[in-house]
């Protein structure tokens, strides 16, 4: 699409002020225009499609279909956009140190709530004599997420991680730093484009690195999103979605005596005395529920008070130009 200069865009790479552009004319850098500047929640971020003017300036961002989000790092209440417009969240684990149900559970959490499709690789299959145990212990917990055993290393199962996304499609890959995104990226494109770290030999993890989110065409036609290690994930979402990727808690909730049940103390609880049930993954459904709850009371708040804010100066305009008749 062009006309008088506007062009159309993909967002593959986006710092702060600064952006790299897929274009019908090829990759080209952009910057903000002042408009855009001025509104956090419209910032461009990987994956958004967006309105170019001459000169490369990004005047629009195309409402996104989808959206990764979490809560801004630290003591602020609000959703950071980490990107937008996919249709496949790959929540990667490695089969060494890092797997970490606790860990997959948040994951999947905002993949529910981003309104992508959820897929499980665990990575590093190569390591694991029976990485079977592992997948059928996730896929119980997670139902109907489909989970892979990979190994990028190997270059095992890069053919069943294709199948999941269509033609035209994008997915991206969340999880820990050194649990193999950047190895798989590179697998799937057979070349070196993304450093890999080394691991440190005691605690399995990956050094820290400062890679940026950034958006590759992978050979037939789809896209993949890379994202860095999230050092803090909580999860922007509303509290419903954790019974959706706790299936199995939910189903028991359904016969507890009180509907509200916290399954701590109440009696009659079907959930605290469930047998075979891990309590360590009750203890991490509780926690996430108390979050978002707590997450929504917060922004509940702010948003009132924005809003109060924004009626105070409404009133003020209007005091000071009284309406004639
Ligand atoms: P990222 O931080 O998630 O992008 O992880 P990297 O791709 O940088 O990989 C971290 C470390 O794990 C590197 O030393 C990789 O060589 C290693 N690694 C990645 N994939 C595999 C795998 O399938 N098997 C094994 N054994 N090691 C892997
Ligand atoms: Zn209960």
């Amino acid at each position: 699409m062009e006309s008088k200069g506007i062009t159309c865009g993909r967002i593959v790479l986006a710092s702060r002020d600064h952006f790299f552009v897929w274009t019908e004319q090829g990759e080209v850098e952009a910057t903000l225009g002042g408009r855009l500047r001025h509104v956090k929640s419209c910032l461009p971020c990987v994956g958004d499609w967006i309105v170019l003017r001459e000169g490369n300036v990004i005047v629009d961002v195309l409402p996104r279909r989808t959206r990764i989000s979490r809560k801004e790092p630290g003591r602020s209440v609000r959703e950071q956009i980490l990107a937008a417009n996919l249709d496949v969240l790959f929540i990667v684990s490695g089969l060494d140190q890092d797997y970490n149900p606790r860990r997959l559970e948040r994951y999947l959490v905002l993949a529910k709530e981003s309104g992508t499709r959820p897929v499980i690789l665990l990575n590093k299959a190569d390591l694991q004599e029976d990485s079977e145990v592992f997948v059928r212990r996730t896929k119980e917990q997670a139902r109907g997420v489909p989970v892979l055993a990979v190994s990028a290393l190997e270059k095992r199962g890069l053919g069943e991680i294709c199948r999941q996304v269509g033609t035209g499609e994008t997915a991206a890959l969340v999880g820990s730093s050194g649990v193999g995104k950047s190895s798989i990226v590179n697998a799937l494109l057979n070349e070196d484009r993304q450093p890999i770290a080394e691991v440190r030999e005691w605690d399995g993890r990956g050094r820290h690195r400062t890679t940026q989110r950034e958006l590759f065409l992978i050979p037939g036609n789809w896209f993949l999103i890379d994202m860095p290690g999230l050092r803090e994930l909580e999860p922007w979402a509303a509290p419903e979605q954790v019974d959706d990727a706790f299936a199995d808690i939910a189903e028991l909730a359904a016969g507890c005596r009180f509907r509200d049940c916290t399954h701590r103390a109440e009696p009659g609880c079907a959930v605290r005395n469930a047998a075979g049930l891990d309590q360590s993954r009750l203890a991490g459904y509780r926690k996430l529920k108390r979050e978002l709850a707590f997450l929504e009371r917060q922004s509940d708040i702010r948003l009132t008070r924005e809003s109060r804010k924004r009626w105070k100066a409404l009133e003020k305009e209007a005091r000071r130009h009284p309406k004639r008749t």
